[in-house]
């Protein structure tokens, strides 16, 4: 007898399942994942089943009023998925629900869009006299004739557009017994405009060989595992994507992919569907509720196979799964940033995990925590060290602009050595990209002459200047000093500046001043508001409409072109200043993704990296793209401070209008909490975050270290549930924080 009780989440947000009696009818109907209407309190609401169980410790069930018919939404596998990021990330089952299960999928009525659409009939085909009647009559019917005998079948609303003919017009047409009109589904099509041509694979490089061959192992493995591929820029990585998805394909199986949201351009979607066609279904946040319903659907229904897509992809209903891989594996943009706060990548490891399917991390700079599983033995570790064709890495040279400094008296923005590079580049009409990291809100102390940082004693990160109060603020342990006059480097004692955000805009002016006649643009987020302007710009550059392309991180990732031979980069020094213990591996990520856009052409590039700090070792490391050797340094420092991945961090936010009940709040919050965890779990703070206040609300957070998560979230979702939020003050939990901001 299969059981008869099911145990149902809903939607309203209250973190637990209900037990409901399944009316005899329909027993053996109901299963996992089915989509039911149950009577709730004095109401009725829809709910999921999330189990089946012959008992339940509530006495009078409730019977479920209704069963949807259509298939279930999730199986099993991707239930334990949820229940497994509930509990990992201290977010609310149906919340956790609601990210693996699309809103336009689990909206009541969610359906294909039915659309009045045009075919021809077979075997009635007007004669030439007849046609010619019909031109002379209504030469738009006679329009929309001639191109649906072309395409055969025909939205109303595409013919309309094509030759202008009205609803009327195709109705006439069908009295005449040429074609029918009837409503019906047509998928929408995201990639509708694009056509794009075939590829064939090539033959592979014999690193990429290798690196297949080891993805094919695990891959055939009895429990297959995880791969990190390490690959410096150019060096075929998407290709290994490639060729690993088609073994999967071979096999029957399918594949995910998942791209930063930012890489989703059309040049990478083109190299997967170029390679695999229609089975290719894309998933990301531009696309409309009708969009996504389909491609998942058609995902759901095997009819594609292979999902290329950003941080939500990871939960297509792609079955059976051969492969999941994580390009750019290190990337932030993972992290969705409302909860729960969940990490694609390490999400793709736990499904990979629960499906038995292979995982592929790759990257040029991977995260340490992935490098330091690889030492471990956790992932294997796969490299690749040199370009597809031997093409050359690209010169990377630091400027110090310390000495730059000294040579004129003051700070400058642009130095000689740039000023001439980018001379040299318009002489040869080649392209120049000049590339600035923006956290314009954090204002650090540091000195033009010898480049020290006035730093936190406790915490190793950087102090951040207030203005207001004319103090210094750790923003880890809330450490307060007060602002030294001279610098506090015993071998420099000479004044020091306050650092704070420089805009590409002023960049920008800068460059045009020196270079009046030269094909200036900028690309920032108040640039690229408009939904094309983004491309736009990227169009009239690739064109080589543009000389030189100034911009922030966005123009840092994936792009590729061929004509650009010099890459500036402004001030390293923006981003080794993050009050961020991962600010030195940010910057070491960023200045090497940003040497990757120079000389993908024949003509070996240039990188110039401007920084008050030229021997740091995530510039060091940059100039040699030697991620190997900035790991070795990086990870004693992380181990000697119990930062990740020695430990695992977590940051709890609360944010309101009011600073006193924040800050209160705060401090009442990691009070309980620290008297409910082992002594071996680390506290810090409460301090203003770095980002202290934000669209008026106020921002004050603690951070909790820990070897395991396990030591401290049951006991911060114990607090959560048991906490009462004063009114307006709200609480963010963030584990595995990627950031401190
Ligand atoms: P990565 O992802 O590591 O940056 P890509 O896969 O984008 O590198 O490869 C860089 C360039 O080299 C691309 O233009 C790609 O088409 C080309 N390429 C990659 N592998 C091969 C190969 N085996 N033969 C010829 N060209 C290749
Ligand atoms: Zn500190």
């Amino acid at each position: 007898m299969p059981p008869t009780i099911a145990r149902i989440i809903t939607d309203l947000a209250l973190d637990r399942e209900f037990d409901y009696r399944i009316p005899d009818a329909w027993i053996g109907q109901v299963s996992i994942g089915s989509v039911v209407r149950i009577p709730f309190g004095r109401r009725h609401t829809r709910g999921l089943v999330t189990a089946l169980v012959e008992h339940s410790a509530w006495p009078d069930l409730k019977a479920i009023e209704s069963v949807s018919s259509a298939p279930p939404l999730v199986d099993a596998a991707m239930l334990r998925l949820a229940r497994w990021m509930a509990d990992y990330y201290a977010a609310p089952f149906e919340q956790a629900i609601a990210a693996i299960l699309p809103a336009a999928i689990r909206r009541e009525g969610a359906k294909f869009k039915k659309q009045l659409i045009a075919r021809v009939v077979d075997g009635r085909e007007p004669t030439a006299q007849e046609e010619e009647h019909l031109a002379k009559r209504s030469p738009r019917q006679a329009a929309a004739w001639a191109h649906l005998k072309d395409v055969r079948v025909a939205t109303a609303a595409a013919l309309d557009a094509e030759t202008g003919v009205s609803r009327a017009g195709l109705r006439s047409l069908e009295k005449r017994g040429w074609i029918e009109v009837a409503p019906g589904v047509i998928r929408r099509n995201p990639h509708e405009r694009l056509t794009v041509l075939p590829t064939v694979a090539p033959a592979l490089m014999d690193e990429q060989t290798a690196a297949l061959a080891a993805v094919h192992e695990q891959m055939t493995a009895k429990r297959p595992g995880v791969i990190l591929l390490h690959g410096v820029t150019g060096s075929g990585k998407t290709e290994v994507y490639l060729a690993a998805i088609q073994t999967a394909l071979d096999a029957g199986k399918g594949a995910i992919a998942l791209v930063p949201e930012i890489s989703l351009t059309p040049q990478a979607m083109e190299r997967f569907r170029g390679r695999f066609g229609d089975t290719v279904a894309v998933l990301h946040s531009h696309l409309s509720d009708g969009e996504r319903h389909d491609e998942w659907q058609r995902i759901a229904a095997g009819d594609a196979r292979v999902v290329v897509g950003a941080r939500s992809a990871l939960f297509a209903p792609v079955r059976p799964l051969g492969l999941l891989v994580v390009d750019e594996e290190h990337e932030p943009a993972y992290k969705q940033d409302e909860s729960p706060r969940y990490n694609a990548r390490d999400v793709a490891v736990m499904r990979g995990h629960l499906d038995g399917c292979a995982v592929v991390l790759g990257s040029a700079t991977p995260s340490l925590e992935s490098f330091q599983n690889a030492r471990n033995g956790k992932y294997r570790l796969v490299q690749m060290r040199r370009r597809v064709d031997c093409r050359l890495m690209p010169v990377v040279r630091g400027i110090d602009m310390r000495v730059e400094t000294e040579k004129a008296g003051t700070p400058h923005l642009l130095s000689q050595d740039l000023i001439d590079a980018i001379r040299l580049r318009l002489d040869r009409a080649e392209q120049t990209i000049l590339f600035l990291n923006r956290r314009g809100f954090a204002t650090t102390l540091m000195c033009p002459l010898c480049g020290h940082v006035e730093t936190c004693p406790n915490c190793s990160v950087k102090l951040t200047y207030h203005r207001q109060s004319e103090q210094l603020l750790c923003h880890v342990c809330g450490e307060v000093r007060s602002v030294p006059a001279l610098c506090s480097n015993p071998d420099c004692r000479k004044p020091t500046i306050k650092m704070s955000g420089v805009g590409t805009q002023r960049v920008e002016a800068a460059v045009a001043k020196i270079f009046p006649r030269a094909r200036i643009a900028r690309m920032d987020s108040d640039t690229t508001g408009a939904k094309d302007s983004h491309a736009q710009i990227l169009g009239r550059f690739r064109r080589g409409d543009l000389d030189i392309l100034v911009g922030t991180q966005m123009i840092a990732k994936g792009l590729d072109f061929p004509n650009v031979t010099l890459v500036g980069v402004i001030l390293a020094d923006l981003s080794l200043q993050m009050p961020d213990f991962r600010a030195a591996e940010r910057t070491f990520q960023l200045l090497t993704q940003v040497a990757g856009r120079a000389g993908r052409g024949d003509v070996p590039g240039e990188v110039l990296v401007q920084t008050y700090a030229p021997f740091h070792p995530a510039v060091q490391s940059a100039r040699h793209a030697d991620a190997v050797t900035f790991f070795d340094q990086e990870i004693e420092m992380r181990r000697e401070l119990g930062y990740p991945p020695f430990t695992r961090l977590t940051t709890v936010l609360f944010k309101g209008r009011d600073e006193q009940a924040v800050t209160a709040c705060a401090k009442e919050a990691a009070a309980r909490l620290k008297a409910n965890v082992p002594a071996t779990v680390k506290l810090t703070g409460p301090a203003p975050a770095p980002l202290a206040k934000a669209k008026g609300y106020y921002r004050v957070q603690f951070m909790l270290r820990s070897a395991a998560v396990r030591d401290y979230v049951p006991a911060l979702r114990g607090l959560l549930k048991a906490f009462t939020l004063p009114k307006g003050v709200a609480v963010a939990v963030n584990v595995d924080a990627l950031s401190l901001m």
